[in-house]
């Protein structure tokens, strides 16, 4: 029987979709990329925006296209719509059966179940069966996805994470390092351990276990050259993970660390649990710390409540900390969490779409400027892939999270090599080849 899934969302979903493919593939199934030859369809779905939320419902119209054509097709959602749907999703005729985001363990025995016509939900939590031994179907063959936390215990006003994922459940340190060095024993040299607060990490295990001390294991492993994590959450970012990153050559120099808003009015409404005073000090600590670290960030605008002196404050707090990236969104309520139940989204669409795209433009300058310095400069990058629309190029990263664009062949997927930047723009940089690093 063949398989189709389709992955919507953060990357771990793509990290749990590779679970699936793994389970699937080694119990006899064939994975394909075309939708119209599949027997099977799953769809990991995601729900943090209503954007994203859209375009699994758009997904569904489309499989329900096939599945009249196709009668014995047999449909499954995941991921965080199932998780905050569940029942109601099988009112829809095209869905057959809906899983958690905790049970993706059992998914053969799921799928046997959908197989014999069967129509249900089932959300049980098998999660600890998913460790470093489960087999998974990865994309790359240098890279590799590892989550290492699940669930978050944060209750941030907007988000509805914490009651699709539940609880956090940090995995035990000796079963991941056990993973990253079966990979590395494949070949892979790049690690990006997941989670939706990476820096809880090992707080649940009460064994002394945390994100520093894992980086600082997993560092060790041969073959390992390059260590990223995502997402950290700035109340629980320790000095102790300062450090680490400070004396490493292996992990990267990029912190994505959310700061959602610059006004403490709105921190206090989101629940973040810092204020704006507290974040501009972290920012400063790693800095000094780790001088060549680059720092990117997560800002809703228009969240209930702001005015135009607290978006101002957003456009000074993103004018002075010069992030190398921001990730923008305009606040939607999500259905279940505290904002949509107690906070009236009161400000128009037109005036959240100005306010979005005066920081995007803001952004683009400050981008502009910090990537003029990397001008006839030479920069190291693992090679990531080709670049879809223009043949013979690759694209690579430099372990402060530089996308480089340059000329050269597929070979190199997974190869560090030298570039030298011959032109800047406010997104990748380009340059061309000075040097390959040989593998021995
Ligand atoms: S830290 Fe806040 S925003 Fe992030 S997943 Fe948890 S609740 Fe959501």
């Amino acid at each position: 029987m063949k398989f189709h899934i389709k992955t919507f969302g953060c990357q771990m979903n793509m990290n749990d979709s590779e679970a699936i493919k793994g389970i699937l593939k080694l119990k006899g199934f064939t994975p394909v990329e075309d939708i119209t030859e599949a027997d099977i369809i799953i769809v990991n779905t995601c729900a943090v925006r209503k954007k994203a939320e859209d375009k699994f419902y758009g997904k569904l119209g489309e499989i329900n296209r096939v599945k009249k054509r196709k009668k014995n097709l047999v449909v499954g959602v995941c991921g965080c719509v199932a998780e905050k749907e569940k029942e109601k999703l099988l009112e829809n005729n095209v869905v057959d059966f809906v899983f958690g985001t905790r049970s993706i363990p059992r998914i053969d025995q799921i799928i046997d179940e959908a197989l014999k016509g069967k129509r249900f939900v089932y959300m049980e939590d098998h999660i600890e069966e998913l460790d470093g031994s489960f087999p998974r179907i990865r994309d790359s063959k240098h890279h590799a996805w590892v989550t290492i936390i699940y669930g978050c215990n944060k209750f941030c006003s907007y988000c509805i994470v914490p009651y699709t994922r539940g609880r956090e459940k940090s995995r035990p340190m000796p079963d991941i390092l056990k993973e990253v060095s079966s990979l590395a024993s494949q070949g892979y040299i790049e690690i990006t351990f997941l989670g939706q607060n990476v820096d809880s990490y090992g707080k649940d295990l009460k064994d002394g276990s945390s994100l520093a001390k894992l980086l600082s294991e997993t560092e060790k492993i041969e073959g390992i050259e390059r260590l990223w994590f995502l997402t950290s959450y700035p109340k629980d970012f320790s000095d102790e993970l300062i450090e680490v990153i400070a004396r490493s050559n292996k992990i990267a120099r990029s912190i994505h660390l959310p700061v959602q808003s610059g006004s403490n009015k709105i921190l206090k409404l989101m629940n973040r649990g810092y204020t704006k005073e507290f974040f501009v000090e972290l920012i400063q600590k790693i800095r000094k710390a780790i001088p060549d670290v680059s720092i990117s960030t997560d800002i809703i605008v228009g969240f209930p409540g702001e005015s135009e002196e607290d978006f101002y404050e957003t456009i000074e707090l993103v004018e002075n900390l010069r992030f190398e990236r921001v990730n923008l969104a305009v606040y939607s309520p999500r259905e279940g969490t505290y904002a949509a139940k107690h906070f009236i989204d009161e400000i128009a669409q037109s005036e959240k779409s100005r306010r979005l795209q005066k920081l995007l433009e803001l952004q683009k300058r400050i981008n502009r400027d910090i990537n003029k310095e990397y001008l006839n400069k030479e920069v190291e990058v693992i090679v990531e892939n080709t670049l879809e629309k223009t043949p013979g190029f690759l694209y690579g990263r430099t372990i402060n999270n530089k996308i480089v664009i340059f000329e050269g062949s597929r070979e190199l997927i997974g190869q560090k090599v030298h570039i030298k930047i011959c032109r800047t723009t406010a997104g990748p940089l380009y340059g061309e080849i000075t040097k390959q690093e040989v593998k021995v």
